[in-house]
């Protein structure tokens, strides 16, 4: 399985970013630098509203 995209919201700083759903490195904020995604293995954790998710093509 590819997995899929997902649009976080920070909850720091309100920036919205696309992250892989299951990143294998930590995903930081592009504007305040917080943690968005941590991987655990398979899906990455996410403590961040999840705005939407972006289907893989
Ligand atoms: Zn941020």
């Amino acid at each position: 399985m590819a997995g899929s995209f997902i649009k976080v919201k920070c909850s720091d700083c309100e920036n919205e970013q696309i992250v892989f759903e299951k990143a294998s490195t930590d995903v930081n904020c592009a504007v305040c630098g917080t943690t968005l995604a941590t991987p655990t293995g398979g899906k990455a954790e996410i403590p961040h509203d999840i705005l939407e998710t972006v289907e893989a093509r």
